[in-house]
């Protein structure tokens, strides 16, 4: 497009919108570069080359980038576009021809002029390529830059993995000590307080117990607990009550929060301090045996991991639990009398020694009663074998009625006992065995089946460590003469040995 202007001294010039069409006329080296150099210019343009020999090395570089060449000055009016002639000729034929043959309006740049327009492309070329170099940092210093971050972040995420997979593996580890152990460990108590620690170690609870059904009372018994001492538990919890009542009688593990001042975790002496708690049967076939409490300060759901997991812990302890429990049955089983339920001959005298020795070590006094159910074979004649069992089991309850927690008694024979009372003196064994006796004689024994009420009378014999015996076979055999000197004074009588 061509626009119209008025130059400095007023007249009127063409000139066009775009770049400056430039001849350079001259073809040596220096018009080689020149031409290099603007064909790297964007508003200037090289529209032809003149010089007089086709061979100068300007025009054939030109020819190569598809720009007009000519040896003709006259050529130089044909041109479109031209507005501005580079004279970098060193021949003066050359320059000559321009200045005759130059269109009007068309500049001509000769001499100093030409150095000029020559300093100033290489200042511009060694600014573009600063420019350049300085973008090519740019770009590099962004690269290693978010390199870097990249890094960085990978870093931490390895460094994040990295501690999951500790975490893991030691959760894996105790996991695998926690079965092994579960496997080992033989008595209840040991069996419970390894699962609290399971419960522990593998979940991270809070707080963790161990509850245990208990048949005769139909309640469930504190066993083991972990994370507050065992004051902080209710011992005892009915199986209608809590959410560890409905996880045993329902069969299903039961989560619940607990808000402020609810009751709903009232197996805690203070239910207002539990947040949050889940209760897990422990369930070995068909029955449970249990339940299994985990329990947290704060609001805290289980995930479905940690769901899983302390299911894991709840079936392997269930089966632990009940073989505990079955040894700890035939332990009992294998020390007690079926009739009575007091402990067996075979017992007593393993205890008796026991105590005994421990007597010795401490110089403690010991005394063992002896005492037979008076005319029993009468009794047993009259009423029958299974009413004289019956009676059989009224004695042995008034036996445990008069009898401290440190006592041991055991039927001995047939409708004989023995009790042992450690770090007794006969005076004391003397008042057991006569309230024993005045108790017996004053109980009205119900025997099933038309009413029928008896009263049996018992014989007692006394004797005291070292006194009496020194022995378990002399402490026994004197309480037994003891017990016979009270048959012959006419039964229903405590005796002490001589
Ligand atoms: P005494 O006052 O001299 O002790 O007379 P007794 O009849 O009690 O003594 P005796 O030794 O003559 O008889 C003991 C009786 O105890 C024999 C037996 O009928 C009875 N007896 C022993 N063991 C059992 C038992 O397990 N069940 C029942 N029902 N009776 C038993
Ligand atoms: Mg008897
Ligand atoms: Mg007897």
């Amino acid at each position: 497009m061509v626009v119209d202007g008025l130059d400095a001294t007023g007249t009127t010039t063409r000139r066009r919108s775009g770049p400056v069409g430039v001849v350079i006329a001259g073809g040596g080296l220096r018009a080689t570069s020149v031409l290099r150099l603007l064909s790297e210019v964007e508003d200037l343009r090289v529209v032809g080359v003149y010089d007089s020999s086709r061979s100068a090395p300007a025009m054939r570089l030109a020819e190569d980038l598809g720009i007009f060449v000519t040896t003709e000055a006259d050529d130089l009016a044909q041109i479109e576009g031209l507005d501005l002639i580079l004279d970098l000729s060193d021949d003066p034929l050359v320059s000559r021809s321009i200045g005759e043959r130059c269109p009007a309006g068309v500049d001509i740049i000769t001499g100093a002029g030409t150095e000029l327009v020559w300093d100033l492309l290489v200042a511009k070329k060694r600014s573009e390529e600063q420019e350049k170099i300085f973008v090519e940092l740019q770009v590099a210093y962004d690269k290693i830059r978010s390199h870097e971050r990249k890094l960085q972040a990978s870093k931490e995420a390895l460094e994040r993995a990295n501690a999951e997979l500790e975490n893991r593996l030691a959760e894996i580890f105790f996991t695998h000590e926690f079965f092994k152990a579960l496997t080992v460990f033989s008595s209840v108590d040991d069996v419970a307080s390894l699962v609290v620690d399971g419960a522990n170690g593998i979940l991270g609870a809070e707080i963790s117990c161990v509850y245990l059904f208990d048949q005769d009372t139909w309640t469930l018994r504190l066993r083991a607990c972990q994370g507050r001492p065992d004051e902080w538990f209710r011992a005892v919890v009915p199986v209608s009550e809590t959410i560890l009542g409905a996880a045993f009688r329902d069969g299903f593990t039961q989560q619940a929060d607990v808000p402020h001042g609810s009751e709903l975790a009232n197996w805690v002496k203070e239910p207002d301090d539990v947040r949050s708690q889940t209760a897990v049967p422990l369930r070995a076939g068909d029955a449970i045996l249990g339940v299994l409490v985990v329990a947290w300060t704060t609001y805290r759901e289980l995930g479905v991991a940690e769901r899983d997991r302390l299911q894991v812990i709840a079936n392997q302890s269930s089966l632990s639990l009940q073989n505990a429990l079955l040894h700890e049955e035939l332990e009992r089983l294998s020390v007690t009398d079926r009739l009575t339920d007091l402990y067996n001959h075979g017992y007593l005298l393993q205890r008796l020694e026991e105590e005994l020795g421990r007597a010795t070590r401490f110089g403690h006094r010991l005394s063992v009663i002896m005492m037979d159910i008076d005319d029993f074979k009468q009794f047993n004649d009259t009423y029958g074998h299974p009413r004289g069992d019956q009676v059989l089991k009224a004695v042995s309850a008034v036996i445990r009625q008069n009898l401290r927690e440190i006592d041991v008694a055991a039927r001995y024979g047939g409708e004989e006992f023995v009790l042992v009372l450690p770090e007794t003196d006969s005076a004391g064994a003397m008042r057991v065995a006569e309230r024993i006796r005045e108790t017996m004689e004053a109980f009205e024994i119900e025997v099933d089946g038309a009413g029928l009420r008896d009263r049996r009378t018992v014989s007692l014999g006394v004797a005291t460590y070292p006194i009496h015996g020194q022995t378990v076979a002399r402490l026994v055999e004197a309480a037994d003469r003891a017990m016979y000197e009270a048959k012959r004074q006419g039964k229903n009588k405590v005796v002490l040995a001589r």
